[in-house]
């Protein structure tokens, strides 16, 4: 069998990480439901004892991703080579926190994901002491200056929901270790996806995704992953994701390993429809703003040229006109779904001021710009000009 590592990502994202069944030869990896796993002799047995600690499906899922992300970590070291698969993203973000001690300092990127940002806020905060700053980290003066000699954390997402902000990944690594050689820098890179970014090659020392989103990619299965840079991390995150236990079921393990066998191909299609898409919206008068990263306009359009190998299918607009129009828009739509969530093969739409980010405090969102005219798209693999279509109509 070829070494995935000498294959592109279009021919990774079928092979990597899988083989087929010895027993049958079957090309697809079976899903192994059992729970426990009968031994030779006590303590003699073939690398699985109890499906919280060890699934060969799940395994499956856990290397391809690990080697989309370029893991280089060799199976003889690590079964998973440094990929997790958990119950939801949050379950994966959840096991990152569990990695520090009570107490500790955490900086993270000023426009996160609603759903973490409760976690670190309204949960962790309260059960764990952690002491958490936010900032814009595309201010990357203000990013050093949050930064201490004892923080244990630095956690971001880039492009960043639903503000679509770029953080330069590797300015990030260089000013965090500059100050603590030690800090682990994680990000979220459900956006992007490792088809067009992959942030351990940036230097930071975890990817996690929401595998729901574009991964699974048919709005049908929760699940979440995370990937170390190096053994050692992998090791402590095995150990807390074995003893808390939120770990990925079989059957998702293997709907996500389904969706990814055709990411390559879905992410071209996201990211050309979404660039024509921005572009139509950007020449509209009843548009004030479009943001996507793909469009010279952005502002950090450069950093994501330099990071990025495409730009993904979210995109985020400015109405014209307030509230009530932004409704009426949202009621109108016919094939776009007027949904939370996102990266499915299916164009969702929704307003994060009332739906996604209901959860960050209003002051906090006029901050941070998530306005009331703001609305999210994510834009499907459904035939573009269907979709221009669709918004032409609604928007009038
Ligand atoms: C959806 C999402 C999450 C949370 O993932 P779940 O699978 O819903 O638990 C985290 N980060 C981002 C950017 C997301 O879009």
């Amino acid at each position: 069998m070829i070494d995935p590592r000498e294959t592109r990502p279009g021919t990774r994202v079928i092979h990597a990480g899988q083989r087929p069944e010895p027993t049958t030869g079957a090309v697809m990896p079976p899903i192994f439901l059992s729970s426990t796993y009968a031994q030779d002799s006590p303590g003699v047995h073939k690398g699985f004892e109890y499906t919280r600690s060890h699934n060969p499906t799940r395994y499956a899922l856990e290397r391809l991703v690990a080697l989309l992300e370029g893991s280089t970590i060799p199976e003889e070291a690590d079964p998973s080579r440094g990929g997790f698969a958990f119950s939801s993203g949050m379950a994966a973000i959840a096991t990152v926190l569990d990695l520090l001690d009570h107490g500790a300092r955490v900086v993270t990127g000023d426009d996160l994901y609603g759903g973490s940002h409760r976690l670190l806020r309204r949960v962790r905060e309260r059960s764990q002491g952690l002491r958490i700053t936010a900032v814009d980290m595309t201010d990357e003066q203000r990013f050093e200056d949050a930064m201490t000699a004892d923080t244990a954390l630095v956690w971001l997402e880039t492009p960043t929901n639903p503000l679509l902000k770029v953080f330069d990944l590797e300015a990030i690594v260089r000013i965090a270790r500059a100050k603590n050689p030690g800090v682990i820098v994680g990000c979220d890179n459900t956006f992007a996806t490792p088809i067009n970014q992959r942030p351990l090659e940036h230097g930071c020392d975890l990817v996690m995704h929401s595998a729901t989103k574009y991964l699974n990619g048919h709005s049908d299965c929760v699940a979440g992953l995370l990937v170390a840079r190096t053994q050692e991390l992998a090791e402590r995150i095995r150990f807390v994701q074995n003893s808390a236990g939120p770990v990925c079921s079989p059957f998702d393990s293997y709907m996500v390993l389904r969706g990814v066998k055709t990411l390559d191909v879905r992410m071209q299609r996201h990211n050309e429809s979404a660039m024509r898409i921005a572009k139509w919206l950007e020449s509209r008068k009843d548009v004030d703003r479009v943001v996507y990263p793909g469009l010279p306009s952005h502002p950090r359009h450069e950093v994501a040229r330099r990071q990025m190998s495409g730009f993904g299918g979210m995109i985020t607009i400015f109405l014209g006109g307030g509230l009530e129009h932004s409704r009426t828009m949202l009621e109108r739509v016919r094939i776009f779904a007027l949904a939370e969530s996102l990266g499915g093969v299916e164009s969702l739409i929704e307003h994060p001021a009332i739906m996604t980010h209901a959860s960050v405090p209003p002051a906090q969102r006029a901050e941070l710009g998530i306005a009331d005219n703001l609305v999210r798209l994510s834009v499907g693999i459904e035939d573009p000009e269907d979709l221009i279509a669709d918004l032409e109509q609604a928007l009038a």
